[in-house]
């Protein structure tokens, strides 16, 4: 990589497109006058929004709170109409935001990064791609999206079967269409619970093969007036600021009462009031100790699968659907339309393969330990090599020629979830170490655009060369993350948050639990005090 002549010079790579790659290009480029290459995988800009185009996908954050802040006018302008927005909506709005400030010009699509090297004789990043680029920067910054790298499972005969399959993280873009198919769909996160519903309307039959059930709740997905637009509108600045110093990145009070502390008769009140409304709110507006206090908790979970009593018809189904291996909320909370209605369709079955593991994808379909099913098109909602996956794929080396994928091999290791000690001016967007995929994505998004360049305008002001986080500053993060985890009971699932649903990934758990505010004020407090914990290495060479 050395010895390939260098094809462009510039201040800054980004990459990806996504929310992160958009508001970062943004930023560098047009506030700050750098110049900036942003590489794409993809065909155009959106990042997880152009690759996760199943049938349902939506965001669980509602519409006006998932949005870019940088520009006021913008939010004036920007009409979602749902209350929750829908995949072909936020690529819209995120089109929009690319032609609106023009930030294709600068990027280079269907062009994947495969490796960066630090040169510590120039203290620059080189970058490499697929097409053969060779950019030279001076800062490195990753926009790739938590959840990026999909992860189908390595099952016997998988590649064997004679008709279509599809992962929900790589849909076509042209749609399929399930009308007259039996499908089977493997898996019953986010992705499942989200297409599952819509799915069933289409197919001829739906077979779900169920490994662990999940708690979720009604979404209460619908449109949204113009008037609500409008009042929020109106307050849009004191709703994003309330966003970003709460602990989840929206602007909703949360409890303050302990689910203990009230009457059996007045909690269920809650619940059911909080069931009725739809959405987060069933977690973080009933109790304030439903994700630490496994007896609050209890309640919650079982609120949950009385209803999913009630909803399911058939007992036995019912049974199977609910979970009893996890609490609720150790695993990311779950919001949906008529999922559980869903099996009481005559055309769906619930393939329990907990009880029964799938021994094999023949050219046919599916065999269990108890069955065959006979399929047309499968489909794996199985999930992502969260958080560290694309980091992992690319061969990113930093002093020493020492391998990210190496220095991370028992867990990832950052200071702030921002850098990682040894690979000076490389920054990760929403890494892990920060709240990230806890929180509404683009308030993270937007404070990690705005921490890095607070940084970069300090280097360059400085004539800094090299911003570094230092390791015991980074060992002392890592295990401040951990510990705040360990006070949860997040601990208590093999959720993807802990690397669990990839096969020998270390059992880690990646996210920062604090809260955004919390984190957005320890990241203000390191760098009011001349970015306490990082080496900042004065220029010694021209840059
Ligand atoms: P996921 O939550 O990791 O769920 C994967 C599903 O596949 C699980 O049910 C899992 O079962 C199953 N699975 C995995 N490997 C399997 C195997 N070998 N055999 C049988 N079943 C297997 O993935 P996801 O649903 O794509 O969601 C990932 C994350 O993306 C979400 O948590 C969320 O953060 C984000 N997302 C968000 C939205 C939204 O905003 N609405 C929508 C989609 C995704 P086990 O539980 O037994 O492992």
């Amino acid at each position: 990589m050395s010895n390939t002549p260098i094809t462009e010079t510039v201040d800054a790579v980004v990459i990806g497109a996504g929310f992160s790659g958009l508001a970062m290009n943004r930023r560098l480029r047009d506030d700050m006058g750098m110049s900036v290459r942003v590489f794409e995988a993809g065909h155009d800009v959106g990042g997880t929004w152009y690759w996760n185009r199943y049938p349902g996908a939506r965001c669980d954050s509602e519409s006006f709170l998932y949005c870019l802040t940088f520009d006021k006018q913008l939010m004036q302008d920007w009409e979602w109409s749902g209350k929750y927005p829908e995949q072909p909506e936020i690529l819209r709005y995120l089109t929009h935001v690319a032609d609106r400030f023009d930030l294709r010009s600068n990027m280079t699509f269907n062009t994947r990064v495969t490796s960066a090297h630090f040169d510590e004789s120039t203290n620059r990043w080189l970058v490499g791609t697929d097409a053969g680029d060779s950019v030279s920067a001076k800062y490195l910054i990753t926009g790739v999206g938590c959840l990026s790298s999909t992860q189908k499972p390595n099952i016997k005969g998988r590649d064997s079967f004679a008709g279509p399959s599809y992962h929900t993280g790589e849909w076509p873009h042209e749609g399929v269409d399930l009308t007259g198919k039996r499908v089977g769909v493997i898996g019953t996160g986010s992705s499942g619970v989200q297409s599952i519903p819509v799915m069933a309307k289409q197919a001829e039959h739906l077979y779900v093969f169920q490994r662990t059930p999940n708690y979720t709740v009604p979404a209460r997905h619908g449109t949204v007036t113009k008037a609500s637009l409008d009042e929020v509108k109106k307050n849009y600045d004191a709703i994003m600021e309330k966003s970003r110093w709460s602990t989840g990145g929206s602007h909703y009070d949360m409890s303050e009462i302990s689910a203990m502390s009230v009457s059996d008769e007045e909690r269920e009140a809650i619940y059911e009031r909080a069931w009725a409304e739809g959405g987060f709110k069933f977690l973080q507006d009933t109790f304030n100790d439903i994700a630490v206090n496994l007896d609050a908790n209890a309640t919650a979970s079982e609120f949950i699968r009385k209803k999913i009593r009630e909803i399911v018809k058939n007992p036995a189904v019912a049974d199977k659907l609910a979970p009893v291996d996890h609490p609720f909320a150790s695993k990311r909370p779950l919001i949906d339309t008529d999922y559980f209605d869903t099996y009481n369709r005559d055309n769906v079955t619930l393939v329990d393969i907990h009880a029964a593991p799938i021994e094999e994808i023949t050219p046919t379909g599916i065999r269990t330990q108890d069955g065959t099913y006979d399929l047309d098109i499968i489909v794996f909602a199985t999930g992502f090599d969260a958080m560290t996956g694309t980091y992992n794929k690319m061969d990113i080396r930093g002093r020493n020629g020492l391998a990210l994928k190496d220095v991370w091999a028992a867990g990832p290791l950052t200071y702030l979830g921002v850098t990682s000690a040894g690979f000076p001016n490389l920054f990760m967007i929403t890494g892990p170490g920060s709240p990230s995929v806890l929180s509404n994505m683009p308030v993270s998004i937007e404070q990690h655009v705005g921490w890095i360049s607070g940084v970069i305008e300090h280097m360059r002001s400085a004539g800094i060369s090299t911003f570094e986080a230092q390791e015991q500053a980074q060992t002392d993060w890592v295990a401040h993350v951990n510990d705040l985890a360990s006070q949860t009971l997040f601990m208590q699932a093999n959720s993807w948050y802990l690397g669990a649903n990839v096969p020998g990934k270390p059992r880690v758990f990646m996210p920062y639990v604090g809260g955004v505010g919390t984190y957005r004020q320890k990241c203000d407090e390191v760098a009011a005090a001349g970015y306490e914990g990082f080496t900042l290495g004065k220029e010694s060479v021209s840059a």
